[in-house]
């Protein structure tokens, strides 16, 4: 395979991981130029690019380069600008095509121009379980009454997990009742970009007075602003001048304010001012629920087998678990003989990840060998020192390796509270930080988890 094939078969694979705006944002112009030893050097047309791809991106292209070639095992960005353009060149991303968008056009969807909102992002097809309930529930009650329930709403987790559908939710929802409220949803890299440009042309001021007739401002992924003092600066003003109105401020991170490195004091305060809710992974009966409901929105037809195949194996998050339905309804459109046998061959890319290694069993297994205890004295309803510690850690490690909700641990460990979980995991966390032995412990336990 040559380097331009190579390029070709990583970027067919990230756009099943990306929205088709960033795919274009940010792989546009990219080519590997040459590979030195292991390394494989990327070419991408700017420092922006560079920065982006390198902070978001490094890993997710790493594996996937890997997956290919086995030899590769480290990447780097070189800036090379583009030469003026008069003749417009065709990028390999032109070319590509999403099999699922060409050839499942059930529904088209339109974003809306004036919110950038989606309307395909409901209440009505987001489904709940204890992953999402409590940052469902809170999106809810600010729908109902944005400005005065939590202001701002801040919705955390992993990606794939729901966070862009369950804010996109809450505008759609205010737009169609409130039809005076003006709404405005932002991806954070946008909102960024349009600060850069602001300051850059000097307008900072229309910037800003653009977004005050707004009642409900959405930025996604906020995370994107660490590390980028100006635009904090600005955003921090702006935030003040909407929450001063009882403007809804929502935003949604792939972790919690007090975990995003760079990220101002007064910003990270000012987020923590509201309601933090979390979306975690969904179990096997939440994620055939889902199934069922995507097949249904689709009008298509799947068997039963197929679906809890799918349900049983595709555990690393919701859009993944859309990716192989939509993978398998192709096929089906095509070939009606889709049996389970067919899906698992079909499936095979988005069931062996090999990030995805660690399970419940293990986790258990290990942190009981690791102490010298039996698996069953994890579950003792005990305050023994000696129980307490492995107990903590591995819910520690179930929210940690496994993004298992809190109630979801609580209910494994004999219906506690789920605050016993969050405890554990907090006293845990914060022991790591401090205690240089927990930290090696940890370490070790991870070590047998991944290696087993
Ligand atoms: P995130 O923003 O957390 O990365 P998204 O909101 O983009 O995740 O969700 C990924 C996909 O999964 C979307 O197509 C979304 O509609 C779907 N999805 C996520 N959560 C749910 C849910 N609770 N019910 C139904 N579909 C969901
Ligand atoms: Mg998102």
């Amino acid at each position: 395979m040559n380097n331009s094939e190579l390029w070709r078969s990583v970027l067919a694979q990230m756009q099943f991981h990306i929205s088709k705006a960033n795919f274009a944002t940010w792989f546009q112009n990219t080519e590997i130029i040459s590979k030195e030893n292991e390394k494989i050097i990327i070419s991408v047309p700017n420092a922006f690019s560079k920065e982006w791809l390198s902070n978001k991106y490094n890993k997710q292209i790493l594996k996937t380069l890997h997956d290919i070639d086995d030899s590769i095992k480290d990447l780097e960005f070189v800036i090379k600008p583009q030469p003026a353009k008069n003749a417009p060149q065709k990028s390999i991303i032109d070319n590509l095509e999403r099999p699922e968008e060409i050839q499942l056009k059930f529904e088209e969807f339109k974003t809306n121009k004036e919110t950038n909102l989606n309307p395909r992002y409901t209440f009505d097809n987001f489904i709940v379980g204890s992953f999402n309930e409590l940052a469902h529930a809170a999106a809810l009650a600010v729908a109902d009454n944005p400005g005065f329930t939590y202001n701002p709403l801040f919705i955390y987790g992993g990606t794939g997990l729901g966070k862009t559908h369950l804010i996109q939710a809450v505008g759609n929802k205010i737009g169609d009742e409130l039809k005076k409220k003006k709404v405005k949803y932002i991806s954070s890299e946008k909102f960024v970009s349009g600060i850069v440009q602001a300051i850059r042309s000097n307008n900072m001021e229309a910037f800003k007075a653009s977004l005050a007739p707004i009642d409900v401002l959405i930025l996604d992924d906020i995370q994107f602003i660490a590390g980028k003092n100006k635009s904090q600066e600005e955003f921090f003003h702006v935030f003040n001048s909407l929450y001063e109105k009882n403007k809804q401020i929502i935003l949604s991170s792939d972790r919690p304010p007090n975990a995003i490195a760079e990220l101002e004091d007064r910003l990270r305060s000012r987020f923590e001012g509201g309601m933090i809710a979390d979306v975690s992974l969904p179990d096997y009966e939440t994620r055939l629920v889902i199934l069922k409901q995507k097949v249904q929105e689709k009008n298509m037809d799947i068997s039963e087998d197929v679906l809890d195949y799918i349900a049983t194996n595709v555990k690393k998050n919701i859009r993944e678990l859309e990716g192989a339905l939509n993978k398998l309804l192709v096929y089906n459109k095509i070939n009606q003989a889709l049996d389970v046998e067919i899906a698992k061959k079909l499936l095979k890319g988005f069931i062996f990840s090999p990030f995805d290694v660690a399970n419940y069993k293990k986790i258990i297994e290990t942190v009981a060998k690791f102490y010298n205890l039996e698996e069953k004295n994890l579950f003792d309803p005990t305050r023994r020192k000696e129980i307490v510690k492995p107990r903590q850690v591995a819910m520690f490690l179930l929210r940690k390796e496994l993004k298992y909700s809190f109630p979801a641990i609580a209910r494994k460990f004999g219906g506690k509270d789920h605050t016993t979980a969050i405890y554990a995991y907090k006293k845990i966390t914060q022991e790591n930080e401090e205690n240089n032995k927990l930290t090696e412990e940890l370490n070790l336990i991870k070590q047998g988890i991944y290696s087993a």
